[in-house]
């Protein structure tokens, strides 16, 4: 990854009318370099839509030469965020963050897609998303989701695909059904392989929480069998990700805040998250918090603590020598893999070769990244139904990868783009399994026991 030549902490004022611009904006060299892996502009073929156009239209904005509405919020909100152009930049332009704080900018940003909002509040909100979740989880684990998502048009329809392409791939096993914490669990065949067991939280997420809770299992039994010690950090909320990326900065900073107070007062090493989109926005609380003088050091303190569970997996079987792997008796599901980076891992984290790394160790299965595993799937958070016709023509050169049973299984290690990708195999008919790859590695290496009946 190409290091940035502007750091973090020399972000300016996000409050402020034009402080968006300045030296972030004027490191842009206009080569255009970004321009080709941008999946906007391959599509739309209009310098507007690339990064080098919005970030134009970002400087026009600021300078009061252009309104934020109009053309500033129709090309800056087509924008994916999938934060490809800032691998390629020389001059280390950090468009992530930009765009966030460009987002601010627009007026009517919040209540341009009033479900948008509605939705927002409905996911994240702790007691609201209790009710959401359990509904939605009644839909998906009774198959109305996926009847209703093969016949309503519309937005309907495509929100009932995207839930139904949460469901559990390998059920529900006994310990999380019979609710056993996970890092209780004996490990089989063995000591734990770490000199030291090291400490960690598992970030909890609202999304991963309510709808992912089979991820954050195998999360927590394949971390217990690397040697891992989870310990509890209640009072969690949402990482603010999802309103950072919708504009609403103010709301994300304080989602931020409470979410450093929880994880100062936990004594651990690591703060885990198994999901590209939570990790990022973890990693981000410094760039989101740098005109906070009182907080942006916590803010860093925090962001070096946090690891996606790829990472700390990839570094356990690399060290392992070999005695890290599946259980004698297990029943491996094998197959051929296709890896699918998320965007928020690949290009927002730099993390690259772990998943690959990790999911070559396991036996029994064949494992190769999509040709387009670094361009963005089209989920992009809700960008999926905020923009759906763009998100679909970006998602197709990936599904026509996918098609055809070349593959058995996709892995990828965050909620949107499983969903989003399962959504979009269901919709061609395509009967590719989507993962998130630590589901794949826990169900190599325990010789899990299905409750009878599921
Ligand atoms: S690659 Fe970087 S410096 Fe070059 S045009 Fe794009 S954003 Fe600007
Ligand atoms: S974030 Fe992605 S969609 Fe947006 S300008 Fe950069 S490459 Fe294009």
């Amino acid at each position: 990854m190409i290091e940035s030549a502007v750091a973090v902490g020399d972000l300016p004022d996000a409050s402020g009318a034009v402080d968006v611009t300045d030296e972030l904006l004027a490191a842009c060299v206009h080569c255009g370099f970004c321009i080709p892996v941008c999946p906007t502009w391959d599509i739309l073929r209009e310098e507007n839509d690339s990064p080098r156009g919005r970030l134009y239209l970002m400087r026009a904005e600021a300078e009061g030469r252009v309104q934020a509405d109009g053309a500033f919020s129709l090309h800056v909100g087509r924008c994916l965020g999938c934060r490809a152009c800032e691998s390629v930049c020389p001059a280390g332009v950090p468009f992530g963050h930009l765009l966030e704080r460009a987002r601010a900018r627009i007026p009517q940003r919040p209540v341009a897609h009033w479900w948008e909002r509605w939705m927002l509040e409905a996911l994240t909100t702790p007691r609201r998303a209790r009710v959401t979740y359990a509904v939605a989880r009644f839909l998906r684990n009774s198959g109305v989701a996926d009847i209703l998502g093969r016949l309503l048009p519309g937005t309907a329809g495509r929100a009932l695909r995207l839930l139904s392409a949460s469901r559990p791939t390998f059920g529900t096993t006994r310990a999380a059904a019979v609710g056993i914490p996970a890092t209780r669990l004996e490990v089989q065949d063995g000591e734990a392989l770490m000199a030291e067991t090291q400490a960690y939280v598992l970030l909890s997420g609202c999304v991963m929480e309510g709808l992912f809770g089979h991820v954050h299992d195998a999360t927590r039994r394949t971390l217990a069998r690397a040697g891992y010690r989870e310990v509890e950090a209640p009072g969690q909320v949402c990482c603010g990700a999802l309103h950072a990326h919708a504009g609403l900065l103010e709301e994300a900073r304080e989602q931020a805040r409470h979410n450093i107070r929880v994880f100062e007062s936990v004594d651990c090493e690591w703060i885990v998250t198994d999901s590209a989109g939570c990790g990022a926005g973890l990693k981000d609380y410094p760039a989101w918090l740098t005109d906070d003088p009182d907080w942006r050091d916590r803010a860093e303190a925090l962001a070096a603590r946090v690891k996606d569970v790829t990472e700390i997996l990839a570094d356990a079987v690399t060290n392992s020598d070999g005695t890290l792997g599946s259980s004698p008796g297990a029943e491996l599901p094998g197959g051929r893999v296709g890896y699918d980076a998320p965007c928020h891992l690949h290009h927002a984290q730099g993390v690259r070769d772990d998943p690959l790394v990790l999911l070559r160790s396991l036996p029994g299965f064949e494992v190769e990244a999509l040709p387009s595993s670094d361009r963005c799937c089209g989920g992009a958070g809700m960008y999926n139904l905020v923009q759906p016709d763009l998100a679909a023509l970006v998602l197709a050169p990936k599904l026509g990868e996918i098609e055809h049973g070349r593959y058995d299984w996709i892995a990828t290690g965050n909620p949107g783009c499983i969903m989003y990708l399962g959504a979009g195999l269901m919709r061609v008919g395509d009967r590719t399994l989507v993962v998130h790859p630590v589901e794949l590695v826990d169900h190599a290496w325990n010789d899990q026991q299905e409750e009878p009946g599921e």
